[in-house]
């Protein structure tokens, strides 16, 4: 007798469900995305202790007729594809008739479902993949799908079942990919018969995110539709100083569905460089859109990755969408009553709690700041920041206000400083200035360190950073695939500093390497140079380089914590960060500015209630 064997539809069906359900969250991205390609105009969701006692997702969409119900539960039924040519253009959720099989083979499941045009429904019930019962019932036109004690027949799956709340955390973050993915449908979410959000339909994708998110809302900047190689991105992102230690709100859609990808991810670290801290991550409600064939959606089980045919297309218009969109970040609350764009603010409300730390904590017990930027805990790289004594205060001898950006599509940056009366200074550090809405306070070194900064960059963009010829040049063996690398990109390097020719078969001489460069070892610089050329494989990735060096040189050339700056030179570090980019948090994505406006001192002193 053989010993192959094939595998009995149930046990089939219970493999894939390790794939495709791994969770109670995973059950629901699939009852949902099921509600959405039937058309749903409202979809519920109800769950009973994080999803594990009862997961019941209620859609109002097309319904099954009895002879569809009673085939959607077999493996490999759809509606969605029929042909190979369907599957490289894929435009619903579900293409690969397996979520339903799936579940009910690991579950006590029950379908009842109508079509709007028939008189009665069908009710099926599938306990561990096998037929309770099937009948007619009433109920309203749409599906109704109740998932019962989820990995009661699997006791080994069960076991990795995490507590109630992690599972309902999972469950809600999947209802809220969906939820902001779809703002013309309508969602609720009850958690063990208490509503937790109920969002009627709507045509404003911010309305939607609010409805979710609430406040923080009000620190998004808007990313003006942009188009890249095909790609368009469009959506909401956190403004400087909006940042996560998670990526829980990094949320990003690729033609409508929730999705994943290194591309993606490389581009929103690009677009905000050096406005994030190192070690947080961005909140973004960011839409990509493109041709369906332009990327394979069929690469995880769970449909959460895609492969781009242009990854480095995705990445690059993404990083500029983005760092366009911060760039126009330019309106400052105070004095400008037009624009509702507020810069960090203390200590306002319970969600700052949950934000990036902000030099004097979130409190806002404004005086009693610590006497050095050091000692918030807060830094990306201490070392590089602290201050030290020597080095000059004095930034480059460049006109900032023949500023030109290298994207000529980037919005004009306004030059509007807004009105702030300097009133002291604390601890050598900390400006204090009153403004139209309350108290700012700056923090000079920060603020010196984006001016100087930007200043560089700009030195960098136009005509390369300033290098110094090696008494002895290096020579460069490389691979013929890294020779070719260099060779398309010295002229980047050149503006990074680096002067390379070539030397013979994949060979380079060095003979010059940027002023600022202090390493011992520049062979293995030069190496991390390449290997960054290597990753986005474009110019581009030669400047972002440069530009982390520059962040990390300015650090050592601001002026410090302790260096005593008069009223004219306060004004004018003033004046010049209100030219740069990005004038509120500084090269390693710290704040330089903190409002604290009058309401809240007002709350503070008790002559508002709070
Ligand atoms: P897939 O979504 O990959 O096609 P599923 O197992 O999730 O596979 O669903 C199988 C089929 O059942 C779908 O193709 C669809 O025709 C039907 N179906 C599932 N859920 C619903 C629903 N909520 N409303 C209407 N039809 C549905
Ligand atoms: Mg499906």
């Amino acid at each position: 007798m053989s010993k192959i064997r094939i595998l009995s539809d149930s046990l089939a069906s219970q493999v894939a469900a390790g794939e495709v359900v791994e969770r109670p969250a995973a059950v629901v991205r699939e009852l949902v995305e099921n509600s959405l390609d039937a058309g749903a105009a409202h979809v519920a969701v109800h769950v009973q202790r994080g999803g594990t006692a009862l997961i019941r997702i209620v859609d109002d969409g097309s319904g099954m007729s009895r002879e569809d119900a009673m085939l959607c539960i077999e493996r490999h039924a759809t509606s969605k594809i029929r042909t190979k040519e369907d599957l490289s253009a894929i435009g619903t959720f579900g293409f690969r008739g397996e979520a339903l099989p799936s579940i009910a083979s690991v579950s006590r499941f029950k379908i009842s479902t109508r079509p709007a045009e028939a008189l009665t429904g069908t009710e099926i019930e599938i306990h561990g993949g096998k037929m309770h019962s099937v009948s007619e019932c009433g109920g309203p036109a749409g599906t109704s799908i109740e998932v019962r004690s989820i990995f009661f027949n699997v006791p080994a799956r069960r076991k990795f079942l995490r507590t109630e709340s992690t599972e309902y955390a999972h469950v809600e973050q999947q209802f809220r990919l969906h939820a902001i993915a779809h703002p013309g449908v309508a969602f609720t979410l009850t958690r063990d018969g208490q509503t937790v959000f109920h969002l009627p339909a709507t045509r404003d994708d911010l309305e939607r995110i609010r409805g979710l998110i609430g406040d923080l809302a009000d620190r998004l900047v808007e990313v003006e539709p942009f188009e890249h190689r095909g790609v368009r991105v469009s959506g909401h992102i956190g403004g400087p100083g909006v940042s996560r230690s998670t990526r829980q709100m990094q949320l990003t859609f690729l033609n409508g569905r929730p999705i994943e990808s290194p591309s993606i991810s490389y581009g929103l670290r690009e677009g905000y460089h050096t406005v994030l801290m190192k070690g947080q991550h961005p909140v973004t409600f960011l839409r990509i859109d493109m041709d369906a064939h332009a990327f394979d959606i069929n690469v995880h089980p769970a449909k959460k990755e895609a492969r781009f045919h242009d990854g480095i297309g995705v990445r690059e218009a993404i990083a500029r969408a983005v760092s366009q969109s911060l760039a126009g970040f330019q309106s400052f609350p105070i004095g400008h009553s037009t624009s509702k764009r507020p810069i960090p603010t203390v200590g306002v409300s319970s969600e700052q709690q949950s934000e990036m730390p902000l030099p004097g904590g979130t409190t806002g017990v404004p005086l009693r700041l610590p006497p050095a930027m050091s000692q918030s805990g807060a830094q990306p790289d201490p070392a590089a920041c602290s201050p030290r004594s020597e080095g000059s205060g004095a930034p480059p001898e460049i006109d900032t206000r023949s500023r030109e950006t290298v994207d000529s599509t980037a919005p004009p940056t306004k030059k509007e400083r807004p009105r702030l009366r300097i009133l002291g200074v604390v601890h050598q550090l900390y400006v204090i200035m009153e403004g139209d809405e309350g108290l700012v306070l700056m923090d000079q070194h920060a603020a010196h360190e984006r001016v100087m900064f930007e200043e560089m960059r700009l030195a960098m963009e136009k005509d390369g950073v300033p290098t110094q010829r090696l008494l002895m040049p290096l020579t460069l063996q490389t691979t013929p695939g890294d020779a070719d690398l260099l060779q398309r990109n010295l002229e980047g390097l050149s503006k990074l500093g680096i002067d390379a020719e070539p030397f013979g078969p994949n060979t380079f001489k060095i003979e010059a390497l940027p002023t600022f460069l202090k390493t011992d070892d520049p062979a293995a610089w030069l190496d991390q140079v390449i290997e960054e050329l290597r990753r986005v494989g474009s110019q581009s990735s030669a400047l972002r380089l440069g530009e982390d060096m520059i962040a990390t040189t300015v650090c050592r050339h601001a002026v410090k914590a302790n260096d005593p700056l008069s009223l004219p030179e306060l004004e004018a570090l003033l004046t010049d960060l209100f030219e740069c980019e990005m004038p509120f948090c500084c090269p390693h994505g710290r704040p330089t500015l903190i409002q604290i406006t009058d309401a809240e001192l007002e709350r503070k002193f008790g002559r508002r209630a709070p």
